[in-house]
């Protein structure tokens, strides 16, 4: 029997780090999908916290049991990644209009570079739409809980993280 063609779907983003609303992305991904690559961006312009092997590993420490799920990098353009991945769908989470538009310029801009190439956007359960990397960070500079927010793995290297960074 011939076999059926694997659906791949690429979900990238910066994950500095990973929370509980990509998780809920990802999980949601994987019911539509047979396999989900998790890419994560090299982004030096965002200034980081963690390296992309930490975020990678973050990643993957959160995501053990998630079989149909891969763990990579890429520092060339989006579009180029896909092809060399052989994915046509690339997904992304839309928490609030605050993220629309720069997601729809993104998205047209992806379109217009290779017209074969989809964007897909997910609404996370209500609970993270408020969630974002940026907000993690903050809070837990000022060394507020974040437990529920983020994945258990990500709580003790943020913090050791922030720490080190806002010593003089
Ligand atoms: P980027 O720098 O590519 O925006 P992020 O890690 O901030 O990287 O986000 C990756 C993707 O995940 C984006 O599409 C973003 O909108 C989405 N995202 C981030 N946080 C959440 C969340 N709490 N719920 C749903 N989607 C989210």
């Amino acid at each position: 029997m011939p076999q059926k063609k694997k659906r791949i779907a690429v979900y990238p983003g910066t994950f500095d780090p990973v929370t509980n609303g990509h998780l809920d992305i990802m999980k949601r991904s994987l019911k539509m999908f047979d396999k989900l690559i998790v890419a994560v961006a090299h982004n030096p312009d965002k200034n980081p916290v963690f390296s992309v092997a930490e975020r990678m590993k973050l990643i993957r420490k959160a995501t053990v049991r998630w079989n149909a799920l891969h763990v990579d990098h890429f520092g060339n353009l989006l579009i180029d990644y896909m092809r060399s991945v052989k994915s046509g769908v690339i997904i992304r989470g839309l928490r609030a209009v605050t993220d629309y538009e720069f997601e729809l310029q993104m998205g047209l801009m992806n379109r217009t570079l290779d017209p074969s190439i989809e964007t897909i956007f997910l609404i996370p359960s209500e609970e993270y739409s408020f969630l974002s990397s940026r907000l993690i960070k903050e809070i837990a500079r000022f060394k507020g809980n974040i437990e529920g927010l983020v994945p258990k793995a990500v709580i003790d290297p943020l913090q050791e993280k922030l720490i080190k960074k806002s010593k003089p």
